[in-house]
């Protein structure tokens, strides 16, 4: 296989400070990315040139950083395809994101004996606040299954999805890798009359996300894993849906007017945000942002595809290797677990850290009942970025039959 690059890896490389700094082969992408040094020039320019507290001022400064940060509330809405500022809500992470749809919409709408239907292979930000909610009001969740080449059971969605009031499913598994068919999920899901929320963790950064052509209701994702500062995320949401939902969190900018009696809210999105929010760090997911769609959403995918596929074909030349996802590098996102006969992935992800400077995961990836599904308890999960390199899997390749001399494999 040629080994070209759709973009110039050598030059990215050189915008992050990290792999400049530090002798590591980063491969825990999945988890977090490192940051160019645009996005962290942004999050220092705010700091030094602007910092003051937004939505409040009538003074430059104030009004400097207010402009900043419903700026990148519009580059957020652009990058998705989202039509209207006002469907983008901030948050702290995926998490917090989805925490707000079971909070916001579901504690309001659903209630005893309504459903939810999630699947086998999602992260557990995407399982356990839908078991909170069910705990608090009664409703019952549903797991669509997987095949053991760990795609969706779509033959068993449309039974499934018949009575449900909503239907949330991972974009991509953050640890098969399987890029899930959420078009065809959605409509079959809204011809039902339930709503409808995606974790897109693993895809809006590593491929194009129109939420229009989706026609998702929700969706959630991390600034942190595209680039942009931890601790910035994001939710859309339908305007109809936010504008219906309660808030989450109470208190200062939520609010129009607040009583001793009572309190009437803010507009949507603000009404969801609670307190003085992270300005910088969205003015950062802003760089972050700008920064991918320099190098075009189109190419991100296509390097990735590429070094997912060379690393498919290298890793098969592993004996005691077993790979889970599949097998088509296309129907993927740079996302590769795998198992090295019996040694355990903990053991591994060390014996690559501390002979050959990869980082790698290793463990459950909080999707403990995938894990279960498959039979493990744990996987090593190698994940690539836009600085990733194929002589970056070389080497993970010459680590992982290092490890099998190492642990008397073979
Ligand atoms: N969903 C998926 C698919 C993920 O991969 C992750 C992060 N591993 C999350 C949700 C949670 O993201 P965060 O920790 O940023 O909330």
């Amino acid at each position: 296989m040629q080994r070209t690059y759709p973009i110039d890896v050598e030059a990215v490389r050189e915008d992050f400070p990290l792999l400049r700094r530090r002798d590591v082969i980063y491969l825990d992408n999945a988890a977090t990315t490192h940051k160019p040094r645009q996005v962290i020039d942004a999050i220092r320019e705010f700091y030094e040139r602007m910092n003051a507290n937004v939505h409040r001022g009538v003074y430059q400064l104030a009004i400097e950083s207010t402009e900043a940060y419903e700026d990148a509330r519009r580059k957020v809405m652009e990058f998705i395809g989202a039509r209207d500022r006002r469907e983008i809500v901030f948050t702290r992470n995926t998490t917090e994101s989805i925490n707000l749809v079971a909070n916001g919409y579901g504690f309001k709408k659903l209630t005893r004996g309504s459903k939810v239907v999630l699947s086998e292979m999602e992260h557990h930000s995407n399982i356990v606040p839908w078991q909170i909610l069910a705990r608090r009001l009664g409703c019952k969740i549903e797991y669509v299954p997987i095949t053991d080449e760990g795609e969706l059971r779509y033959d068993l969605m449309e039974k499934m999805v018949r009575d449900a009031s909503v239907v949330s499913i991972v974009h991509a598994s953050n640890v098969l890798g399987t890029i899930n068919n959420v078009r065809e999920i959605v409509k079959l899901a809204k011809d039902n009359g339930a709503v409808t929320v995606v974790d897109a963790a693993q895809t809006v950064p590593h491929m194009p996300v129109d939420v229009g052509e989706m026609g998702v209701d929700f969706l959630a994702f991390s600034g942190h894993k595209m680039l942009g500062p931890m601790g910035i995320g994001v939710l859309y949401g339908r305007r109809e849906l936010l504008e219906e939902m309660d808030p989450f969190l109470g208190g200062g900018e939520m609010i129009r007017e607040v009583t001793l009696e009572g309190s009437r809210w803010n507009e949507v999105p603000w009404k969801f945000e609670a307190g003085t929010p992270n300005v910088a760090d969205a003015i950062g997911l802003g760089a972050a942002i700008d920064y991918l769609k320099r190098l075009g959403m189109d190419k991100v995918r296509d390097h990735e595809s590429k070094l997912v596929r060379y690393a498919l074909e290298r890793l098969r030349e592993i004996p005691h290797l077993r790979i889970y996802g599949p097998n088509d590098s296309y129907e993927r996102v740079g996302v590769l677990s795998f198992t090295l006969a019996d040694v355990h992935p903990h053991d591994l992800a060390e014996h690559l850290d501390r002979k050959f400077n990869i980082a790698i995961r290793a463990g459950h990836h909080c999707a403990m009942p995938l894990h279960s599904r498959l039979n493990l308890t744990a996987t090593s999960r190698a994940s690539f970025y836009i600085y990733n390199t194929y002589e970056e899997i070389d080497k993970l390749v010459e680590g992982l039959v290092s490890a099998l001399n190492y642990y008397k494999v073979i």
